[in-house]
């Protein structure tokens, strides 16, 4: 028996076949385009396949609220047709098993914790730098939901005092997705931030930020790793500085050995690779198969 796992994008679907370990066997991709022919597909390929669970890590918004009477649905999306789909229902009408649901971000977290990074930690912090800032905890061995689920990406922080970027993010200009994410670096730099690579003043100033971030949520939620990926993430010269940074800002205060002499492992970048989201859902769907 396999367990299936949807990695479902705005831009992008990936569906595989896996077990219970995170292997997986078959996966395919396809665009992300109207919700019932997106969804003809992901039923096509898990037809051929005999499933004891499917998980789903999604774009959001999403309700997650099991008590709701529209638990598993994509929420109010501007995206073209998906507002209001119902994902779990969709799915389960046609499978009759057990459906993990969450977001993106919190799949991943979810996969880095059962194979990746976090194995055999009960805390982690999994933060993605892309076209947004997204970050998924895992406290006490438990994806953290709250009353939607938390919003990381989203948290104010101090400016540079160099940096006169207004920011990006629509809704709060200059929060931390608005003045990191892969598109806040392009419109403060004037280029993608893959053609940056030599400028050290972008890099710099991304791991000011990062860095002061990731020292709010260790500072708040205790995490015992950190995983950075996504594509800003890909820099090579970003880690290092962010884990600078965070000492930085810590200056001591935090006394533990792991963040005393461990940097280099307490910051990584994902164990999974490009491989979080996927194996994520994996997770989400032997989750809910063991509950
Ligand atoms: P998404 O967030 O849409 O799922 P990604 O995680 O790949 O996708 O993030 C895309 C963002 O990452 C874009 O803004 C892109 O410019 C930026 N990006 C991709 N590769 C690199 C790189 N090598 N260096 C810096 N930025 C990158
Ligand atoms: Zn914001």
């Amino acid at each position: 028996m396999y367990l299936g796992a949807i990695e479902a994008g705005g831009t992008k679907f990936v569906c595989a076949i896996g077990d219970r370990e995170g292997n997986i066997y078959e996966r395919i991709q396809f665009p992300t385009t109207m919700p019932e022919e997106t969804m003809q597909r992901v039923i096509d390929f898990f037809n051929n396949y005999s499933l004891e669970a499917i998980g789903i890590g999604t774009f959001g918004p999403v309700d997650l609220n099991r008590e709701s009477e529209t638990y598993g649905y994509i929420t109010n999306t501007p995206k073209p047709y998906w507002s209001k789909f119902d994902f779990v229902g969709t799915i389960q009408q046609r499978f009759h098993i057990p459906v993990g649901f969450d977001t993106d971000v919190n799949a991943a977290t979810l996969g880095e914790m059962f194979w990746g990074r976090a194995k055999g930690k009960n805390s982690c912090i999994y933060m993605t730098v892309g076209t947004g800032i997204g970050v998924g905890a895992i406290v006490e061995g438990r994806l953290v939901h709250g009353l939607l689920h938390p919003e990381m990406g989203h948290i104010f922080i101090g400016r540079h005092p160099d940096d006169t970027f207004a920011g990006s993010c629509p809704f709060h200009g200059d929060c931390l997705e608005g003045l990191a994410s892969g598109p806040a670096i392009e419109k403060r730099w004037g280029r993608r931030g893959a053609d940056l690579s030599r400028q050290n003043e972008v890099w710099e100033l991304e791991a000011f930020y990062l860095g002061q971030a990731i020292a709010q949520y260790i500072l708040i939620l205790s995490p015992e790793q950190v995983i950075v990926g996504g594509g800003v993430a890909k820099q090579p010269t970003l880690l290092p500085l962010i884990r600078y940074h965070v000492l930085s800002h810590l200056n001591g205060y935090v006394q533990h050995e792991v963040i005393l002499e461990h940097m280099d492992e307490y910051i990584t970048s994902p164990g999974l690779g490009d491989d979080s989201g996927i194996c994520g859902a994996l997770a989400l769907a032997k989750q809910a198969l063991l509950e």
